[in-house]
């Protein structure tokens, strides 16, 4: 996998700087809890987020069944993060990308796909029900310009098990390695459910009594799938890229034993409390990781260590979470020091 030389610390190139990153003790919640809260700095990723990781796998992937070629276009439908994963691992191994994006998402997001060369079609937020979907533009798109140019894919991140693999053979292992074995919980929010599942999978299999439990915003209906196997969608949240109203190919088989739902106050709580006391700048689905992580660090007791996933920066979302008006129109705190 890697082709680092004898001697040398050097990587071959981007794809290869991706993952192995630190975890990092996560002062306040720690103390809060008397547990040992841990979180897995996934934003130090060369494209910002987890992201990379399931971007490199289905390139890898694809790469390795022959369906990608030299010089080959990777379509995909993304909330942002999986579009400029693949985008710079695809600039730099010579493929294009084009991704389908909806227009709801940060302004960042957008921003940064447009920077680093993606060819972003933005199209209008619909249900997953519905044709316009942004996943069912991107796999049409993508069936159209395979015919078009015989060299195209559909990255396919909810459904495509190169995602789940991608995190059950590197994220999963670390978190083991680092901790030393010690983990006692595990908490993440989904997109796809390529990190909680491959994670989950490789915890379990080390450590079959590791708890393993889902981190879900209001509007999704994964929370009351975890608990009562019903898929119902209930409010709304201001966090991207997380929550679903169906269960993704990537989720099916995680081994989860239960869920949390968080609000989206006490998510921005511990995104303000990571930032100002801790210096940690992470985005809006650290915040819901972080919040679970609590919540199941005060279920298990003092002397628990949990692990979290932060899983992007809080400069992605800089226009919303950190912008005073944005919070007042969501009905949401603002913190002292943005006024
Ligand atoms: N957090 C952020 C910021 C994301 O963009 C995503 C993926 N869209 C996730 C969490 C969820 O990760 P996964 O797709 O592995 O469930």
């Amino acid at each position: 996998m890697t082709a680092l030389y004898h001697g040398t610390t050097w990587q071959e190139d981007l794809a290869e700087a991706i993952g192995n990153t630190p975890l990092i003790r996560l002062r306040r919640a720690s103390e809060a809890t008397g547990c040992t809260i841990l979180g897995k700095a996934e934003f130090m990723n060369p494209g910002g987020s987890v992201k990379d990781r399931a971007a490199l796998a289905i390139i890898r992937d694809a790469e390795e069944r022959g369906t990608l070629k030299a010089g080959g276009t990777i379509v995909e439908g993304t909330a942002g993060n999986t579009g400029i994963g693949l985008t710079l691992v695809g600039n730099a191994r010579g493929y294009r990308c084009v991704i389908v994006m909806p227009e709801t998402q940060s302004q960042e997001k957008i921003d940064t796909l447009r920077m680093i060369g993606a060819d972003l079609r933005l199209v209008p937020a619909k249900p997953f029900r519905d044709p316009e979907n942004y996943v069912h533009v991107s796999r049409r798109l993508a069936e159209q310009m395979a015919i078009d140019t015989g060299n195209a894919i559909w990255a396919n991140q909810f459904d495509n098990l190169a995602n789940r693999e991608g995190h059950r053979i590197t994220t999963g292992p670390e978190i083991w390695d680092q901790t030393g074995g010690q983990v006692d919980a595990f908490t993440c929010a989904c997109g796809t459910g390529g990190t909680l599942a491959g994670v989950s999978l490789a915890l379990k299999e080390r450590k079959p009594d590791v708890r393993i439990v889902l981190a879900d915003p209001h509007g999704s209906g994964l929370h009351g799938w975890v608990k009562s196997n019903d898929l119902t969608v209930e409010g709304s949240s201001i966090t991207e890229g997380i929550g679903q109203s169906r269960v993704p190919e990537n989720l099916k088989d995680a081994a989860i034993d239960d869920a949390e739902r968080i609000p989206d106050a006490e998510a921005l709580t511990w995104i303000y409390e990571v930032l100002i006391h801790e210096g940690l700048s992470v985005g809006t689905s650290s915040g819901i990781n972080i919040a679970a992580a609590v919540r199941v660090a005060r279920t298990l007791g003092p002397g628990h260590t949990v692990v979290t996933i932060l899983c992007d920066g809080g400069s992605r979302y800089q226009s919303k979470l950190f912008n005073p008006e944005f919070l007042r129109g969501k009905g949401l705190p603002v913190p002292d020091w943005l006024g």
